[in-house]
């Protein structure tokens, strides 16, 4: 199975975080949320022709175990519509995270589908040392990072909490379209929270977890951003 296979690496490899690729696919695999197709390549070359069968336009981003939050390096290029520009984005990624973060192993980048605008929602998992697994819901970007607009609940959740944690942000009038703009589809984020829950439940090995962010849109939601962190091999909260 997809996750004894990942245990197994990431125990030879000595590391606990998952790499982009690998938490996606647990997520799809577990049926939990659909997420952009993302391709690894370890070469400049190789990025193209990943590029050429996706098609464009594309995402570039930095592969890496020691690197979680690609943007800050320079390691994130999307809307890229041609050979060309794969080509300069991947020698762009790559000198910028020589120079910002000399000491990463760098093992390639992910090629993604660029997904269609739509509101980009966080839902993430952190430990609580006292309640245990505790989710988080809000708005992407300025919202979580500025105004800290996000909303908690304790796992496993009931629907109700998914429901709330939803319509108690401040931003939720965006969810529910705004001047015009398409809303999100609000009973499939609720249904993502409570398999979320079910799934950190199911899975005491995993330390935290973040989609950051998922596109919202009316008849859809897509992952283009998983981080997985797993608890350390032997400690006490793995049962
Ligand atoms: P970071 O590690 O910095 O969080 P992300 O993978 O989240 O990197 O990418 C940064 C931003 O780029 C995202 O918040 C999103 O707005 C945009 N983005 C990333 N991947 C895609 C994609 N596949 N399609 C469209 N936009 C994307
Ligand atoms: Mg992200």
């Amino acid at each position: 199975m997809f996750k004894e296979e990942l245990l197994t690496t990431i125990r030879t490899e000595k590391r606990n975080t998952l790499t982009e690729v690998e938490a996606k696919r647990w997520l799809q695999e577990a049926g939990i949320v659909k997420v952009v197709e993302t391709v690894e390549a370890k070469s400049k070359k190789e990025a193209i022709e990943v590029s050429k069968k996706l098609g464009f336009p594309v995402v570039l981003k930095v592969l890496s175990p020691d690197i979680s939050h690609k943007s800050d390096v320079g390691g994130v290029k999307v809307g890229l519509k041609t050979a060309s520009q794969v080509a300069s984005a991947y020698a762009e990624i790559m000198s910028s995270v020589k120079q910002k973060q000399p000491a990463a192993r760098i093992s390639g980048v992910t090629i993604q589908q660029m997904a269609r605008p739509g509101i980009e929602v966080i839902m993430g998992m952190s430990k609580d040392p006292q309640f245990g697994p505790v989710l988080m819901f809000g708005l992407g970007g300025v919202f979580v990072e500025v105004l800290k607009d996000v909303s908690f609940r304790i796992v496993p959740l009931v629907r109700r909490d998914a429901s709330e944690m939803i319509s108690e942000i401040k931003g939720f009038p965006i969810l529910k379209g705004y001047r015009g703009q398409e809303p999100a589809n609000i009973p499939l984020l609720e249904n993502t929270l409570l398999k979320l829950s079910e799934f950190v439940d199911a899975n005491p090995e995993i330390k935290e977890l973040d989609l950051n962010p998922v596109f919202a849109y009316k008849d859809d939601a897509v992952a283009v951003d998983a981080r997985i962190i797993m608890e350390a091999a032997g400690s006490p909260s793995q049962s």
